[in-house]
C-alpha cells in the first residue's frame, strides 16, 4: 500500500525533531506534528530556559565576591520581569531556529494536536494521514499529588512565565527540579524552602554528593525541611497559601511549587485505537529497538519513561531513524555512563556508578575523594566547598564513577564521561597531567583512598 508519509512523528520536541530531521535526511518523507510548542519542553519550558534562570539566579553571589577582587558596585537590583521579557525573546528565536531546521530539512510540519486513528493513520486538523512508520515522542507532563488545595500549587510550567517574583516559595519534591528551582528562586532573593518527603534528597545520588549538597544549600540560608510532606493547601484571603504539612506544622508562603515527577503525555492520543500498551506507571511499553505492541509504532523520549533527559531523547531519535532508514550505520543506543548534570547552586557533575550503587553490584570499591574551597573563593567571604569523587573498582583499578559538587561541575564531567566510556583506570586518571590551576585538576591528583 502507498502511504502518504514514510514516517509520521507525534511531537517536535528533542527525540522527535532529531527522528524527523534525520529521517528526511536520509531519503525518507517525514511528517512532523506539534500541538504547543517547536523544541519541546527542553526548549520551551524545560533545560533551556531553566539554565538561563541558573545563570540569572548566580549574578548575586558573583556580584557578593567581586568585593573581594576589589570591586565596589553599590547596590544591585534585580527585575524578575525583564529576565522572562529576555528569557522569552530567547525561546521566541530557539523556536523560529527549530521551524527553520525541520522545513529546511524537507519535513513537513502539521500544528496542531495528533491522534492515532488507526496502526498507520493519525488525524491532525481535521484531516488524516497516512504512513508507514508513526513514532510516538510525546514527552511528559508535571504531575502533582492530588492533596486538598493543589489546584492553588504550580508546577515548572508555570513557574517560568510567572510574573513576578515570589517573596516566599515553598518547592515540593527532592529530585533535579525541586533543587534546580529551589537554587533559582533563592538566589533570585526569594525567602526559600525546600520540602521532600524522605530522609535527603536526590535519591538515587551518591550519598556524599547528596549530603555536601545539603550542607552547602544550608550555608546559602535555604531551609530544608525532609521528612516533611504536605497535607493541604488553603488560600487565605490576601491570596498568600497556608500550607498544613502531615505532622501537623503549618507553613505561610506566597508560591507552592511542584516538582513531584512527570507523567506520559498520551492524553488524547488514540491509543484506543492501536495496540500500543503502557506499562504500570502509565509510560508507552517499548522493546530495545523502540518497537510498541503495535508493529507500525515506535515510541521514542519521555514518554518512554526510561532516562527523563533531552541527549537521551536525542540518542534515541537519532537510532530510530538510521534503524528504519540507514540500518547500515544503525548502533544500539547504550545507557550505561549517561553523564548528568543537576544545575543547583552549586551543581551537581555525574557519570557512573555511585559509592552505594558500587557496592550493591558487588564491587570491592575504593574511594578516593577531595573536598577544597576553591582558588576563585579565597579573597571572598564565601565558604563554599567543591566535592570531588572517585569510585574506583579495588581489583580492576576501572573507575567506575566520577562525581562532583561545586562550580561548572557540568562542564567538568562531560570529559570525564568520555574516559569512563572508554574504560580509564585510576592509573590513566594518575598518568593524565593537570591543568594548572584549575579545580578540574583535581580529579587527576587524588592518590589515597579514603574508603576501601
Ligand atoms: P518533549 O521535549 O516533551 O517533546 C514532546 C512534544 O510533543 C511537545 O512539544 C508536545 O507539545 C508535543 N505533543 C504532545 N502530545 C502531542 C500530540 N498529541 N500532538 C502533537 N504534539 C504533541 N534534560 C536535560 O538533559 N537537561 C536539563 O537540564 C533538563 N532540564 C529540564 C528542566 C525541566 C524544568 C524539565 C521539565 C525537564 C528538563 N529536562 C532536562 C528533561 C528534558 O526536557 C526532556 O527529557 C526532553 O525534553 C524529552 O524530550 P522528548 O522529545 O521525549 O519530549
Ligand atoms: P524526579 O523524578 O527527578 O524527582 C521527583 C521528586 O518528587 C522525588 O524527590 C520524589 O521523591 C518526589 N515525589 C514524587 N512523588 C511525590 C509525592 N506524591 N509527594 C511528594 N514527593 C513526591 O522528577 P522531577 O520532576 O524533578 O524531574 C523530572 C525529570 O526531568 C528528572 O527525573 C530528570 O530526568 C529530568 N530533568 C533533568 C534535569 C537535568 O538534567 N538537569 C533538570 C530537570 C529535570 P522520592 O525520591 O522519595 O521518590
Amino acid at each position: 500500500m502507498a502511504y502518504d508519509f514514510d514516517l509520521y512523528v507525534i511531537g517536535a520536541g528533542s527525540g522527535g525533531v532529531r527522528a524527523a530531521r534525520f529521517a528526511a535526511g536520509f531519503g525518507a518523507k517525514v511528517a512532523v506534528a506539534e500541538s504547543r510548542y517547536l523544541g519541546g519542553t527542553c526548549v520551551n519550558v524545560g533545560c533551556v530556559p531553566k539554565k538561563l534562570l541558573v545563570y540569572g539566579a548566580h549574578f548575586a553571589e558573583d556580584f557578593e565576591q567581586s568585593q573581594g577582587f576589589g570591586w565596589s558596585l553599590g547596590e544591585a537590583n534585580f527585575d524578575w520581569a525583564t529576565l522572562i521579557a529576555n528569557k522569552d525573546r530567547e525561546i521566541n528565536r530557539l523556536n523560529g531556529i527549530y521551524r527553520n531546521l525541520l522545513v529546511g530539512s524537507g519535513v513537513t510540519l502539521h500544528e496542531g494536536h495528533a491522534k492515532i486513528v488507526g496502526p498507520h493513520e493519525v488525524e491532525i486538523n481535521g484531516e488524516r494521514h497516512t504512513a508507514k512508520h508513526i513514532l510516538i515522542a510525546t514527552g511528559g507532563w508535571p504531575q502533582i499529588p492530588e492533596i486538598p488545595g493543589h489546584e492553588h500549587a504550580i508546577s515548572s510550567n508555570q513557574a517560568f512565565f510567572l510574573k513576578e517574583l515570589p517573596k516566599r516559595v515553598l518547592v515540593v519534591g527532592g529530585g533535579y527540579i525541586a533543587v534546580e528551582f529551589a537554587g533559582i528562586f533563592h538566589g533570585l532573593g526569594a525567602e526559600t524552602t525546600l520540602l521532600y518527603r524522605g530522609e535527603l534528597f536526590l535519591r538515587g545520588f551518591d550519598g556524599s554528593v547528596r549530603k555536601h549538597l545539603q550542607e552547602e544549600l544550608t550555608k546559602r540560608g535555604m531551609s530544608l525541611q525532609f521528612n516533611a510532606d504536605i497535607e493541604r493547601i488553603d488560600k487565605q484571603a490576601d491570596g498568600s497559601l497556608n500550607v498544613t504539612l502531615k505532622d501537623g506544622r503549618e507553613l505561610q508562603a506566597d508560591c507552592v511549587f511542584y516538582a513531584t515527577g512527570r507523567r506520559s503525555m498520551v492524553d488524547n492520543l488514540g491509543l484506543e485505537n492501536t495496540n500500543v500498551t503502557l506499562d504500570k506507571k502509565g509510560f508507552v511499553e517499548v522493546d530495545e529497538l523502540y518497537q510498541t505492541a503495535e508493529s507500525s509504532i515506535l515510541a521514542i523520549g519521555d514518554v518512554i519513561g526510561r532516562v527523563q533527559l533531552t541527549p537521551v531523547a536525542l540518542a534515541e531519535g537519532m537510532a530510530v531513524a538510521r534503524r528504519l532508514f540507514k540500518p547500515e550505520q544503525y548502533r544500539l543506543v547504550d545507557y550505561k555512563m549517561i553523564p548528568t548534570a543537576v544545575f543547583s547552586l552549586p551543581n551537581i557533575g555525574t557519570v557512573g556508578l555511585s559509592e552505594e550503587q558500587a557496592r550493591d553490584e558487588g564491587y570491592e570499591v575504593q574511594i578516593f575523594e577531595s573536598r577544597f574551597r576553591p582558588m576563585k573563593l579565597t579573597m571572598t567571604e564565601c565558604q563554599e566547598r567543591t566535592l570531588m569523587k572517585l569510585v574506583v573498582d579495588a581489583k580492576t583499578d576501572k573507575v567506575l564513577g566520577c562525581h562532583m559538587v561545586g562550580p561548572e561541575a557540568g562542564e567538568i564531567v562531560q570529559g570525564l564521561a568520555i574516559a569512563l566510556k572508554a574504560g580509564a583506570t585510576k592509573r590513566d586518571f594518575d598518568e593524565t597531567i593537570g591543568v594548572h590551576p584549575t579545580a578540574a585538576e583535581e580529579f587527576v591528583t587524588m592518590r589515597t583512598p579514603v574508603a576501601g
